[in-house]
């Protein structure tokens, strides 16, 4: 019995509704569970415009087949005419399980039955072929025209990622096995570990998932379980095996993960991670559940091979600090060149001279530091870091901001002074680059609502005065007035 709607798949498939398929701006719906034809699969095509998924279809043939309603069922042109199935209707009688008169589906009402597909995004042409990847160098330069300073952290990361899709391409895994290159990242709140990470996936157009490593706990007690960060990456490559094994997992928050200090209790949310997650870093086959995040017996399971997908660990580390300076100081506290103990204190950038000793004694167990062998550090962002990011970086707030009131046919301008005041009340609020966008928000709320209502302004000027609550903005009348439609 198997074989027959099969075979009625395939009938139905030559059909001229094939050709129009493809072109078809709609999907088809499952008759029985709704389903579309994206979220079901393949539908089986039935006459008067009815569709069943694959699903369905087996549960119902499944069903039919246990009662076989004296051979009826089998009769070659039972979905055909009418007749058969009113005779169906009255034999199944209180127990038939659809409306038969639903089945006659009128042919004149073409989508009755189908979801309007969304429109497929045009994709952008990725940057970089992971496949043929460019020099490190050509890596940061692109780089540096989004992520502004962080040189060395953008060295490094470029050298490792080109090495690792290096060692994909090639599949060099014979007599010198390259090991992987995962990194560890260091660096204050706000100053760039995602947004580097992120555009280091968009230029190289792998999957990118991002897991905090703060919900993550061994797997059977409440939180995720470690194995979710690669069931996010298929899902961020669109159920593909293959794309999701070349891609890219970072987990944010690492240093939440460091072992506890002093405790008697199993500590489920911190070392048993890490320990979960060795497997992970190093590369293993882990079962997944597919468009779901744990498993579950109604959902099926894939198995992803981890060998070849990039870990990036980012934490702000605090008290790192501490212990690098008292590493530091100990190491010259002996003898003659002894130094006096608060010579570290006024070093900037002090996480650039850190050690795996150092992470360990934060409390990252050995095993885990031994496979994130790449360390870097990202720098706290400074007044002139913070003004940079404002204005050079391709998308920029400033030039978005630009680009919405060039739309009005209004010119924006920021005087130096200006940028400087918002950089200096970024840098009170200590998250970073994040309180830039914060700041912006809140003065060009008011600039955003009245521009748009006089026609007659031309330019507009963000002055120091303006963004400390002193003062207007600076305001230009326009020599040619602005077209009425454009109200
Ligand atoms: P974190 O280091 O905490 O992960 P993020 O990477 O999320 O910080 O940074 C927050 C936002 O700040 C980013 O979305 C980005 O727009 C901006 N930003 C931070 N650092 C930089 C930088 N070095 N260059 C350009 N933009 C940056």
């Amino acid at each position: 019995m198997g074989n027959d709607y099969e075979d009625l798949r395939e009938v139905e498939e030559t059909d001229e509704s094939k050709d129009s398929k493809d072109t078809s701006d709609y999907e088809d719906v499952c008759f029985m569970c709704r389903r579309s034809e994206s979220v079901a699969g393949k539908m089986f095509k039935l006459p008067h415009n009815i569709c069943l998924c694959n699903d369905c279809m087996h549960k119902t043939m499944d069903t039919v087949n246990q009662y076989d309603y004296q051979g009826m069922l089998n009769s070659p042109n039972m979905y055909m005419s009418d007749e058969n199935m009113k005779k169906i209707q009255e034999q199944l009688g209180p127990i038939a399980f659809m409306n038969f008169s639903d089945m006659k589906g009128n042919n004149s009402i073409p989508n009755k039955q189908k979801l309007k597909k969304k429109k497929k995004e045009e994709k952008a042409k990725p940057i970089f072929d992971i496949n043929n990847i460019p020099a490190p160098h050509k890596i940061k330069a692109t780089l540096d025209e989004y992520v502004v300073g962080q040189e060395k952290a953008k060295k490094m990361i470029s050298v490792a990622v080109y090495n690792h899709y290096k060692r994909v391409a090639t599949n060099t895994m014979d007599e010198i096995e390259i090991e992987k290159s995962n990194i560890l990242m260091l660096g204050p709140t706000g100053c760039g570990k995602t947004y580097l990470v992120k555009t280091l996936a968009r230029l190289l157009d792998v999957p990118l998932a991002i897991a905090d490593a703060t919900s993550l706990t061994e797997a059977g007690y409440i939180g995720d379980d470690i194995e979710s960060v690669v069931s996010k990456l298929l899902a961020a490559a669109g159920n593909d095996t293959e794309k999701a094994e070349s891609g890219i997992i970072f987990i944010d928050e690492i240093d939440k993960i460091a072992k506890k200090q002093n405790t008697n209790s199993r500590d489920v949310s911190g070392e048993s991670v890490q320990q979960g997650m060795l497997k992970l870093l190093e590369g293993a086959e882990v079962e997944v559940p597919v468009g779901a995040n744990s498993k579950n017996a109604m959902v099926p399971l894939t198995t992803v091979n981890t060998k070849n997908i990039l870990f990036i660990c980012g934490g702000a580390f605090p008290g790192l600090e501490e212990i690098i300076k008292q590493r530091l100081s100990k190491q010259s506290g002996i003898g003659f060149n002894a130094d006096l103990k608060d010579r570290f204190d006024k070093e900037k950038n002090i996480l650039h001279k850190v050690t795996v000793e150092d992470i360990k004694k934060f409390g990252m167990i050995p095993e885990f530091v031994g496979r994130l062998p790449i360390i870097c550090s990202l720098d706290g962002l400074s007044k002139e870091s913070l003004i940079k990011i404002l204005k050079e970086p391709k998308n920029a707030i400033l030039k978005q901001y630009q680009k919405l009131l060039e739309l009005d046919e209004v010119k924006l301008e920021f005087e130096d002074d200006a940028l400087e005041a918002i950089a200096e009340r970024a840098l009170k609020r200590d998250t970073g680059a994040r309180a830039l966008r914060a700041i912006i928000e809140e003065f060009m709320m008011d600039i955003m609502y009245e521009i748009p209502k006089d026609e007659n302004i031309g330019t507009v000027t963000i002055t120091r005065a303006y963004i400390e609550g002193t003062g207007g903005p600076g305001i230009g009348i326009r020599e040619v007035k602005r077209l009425p439609e454009n109200k």
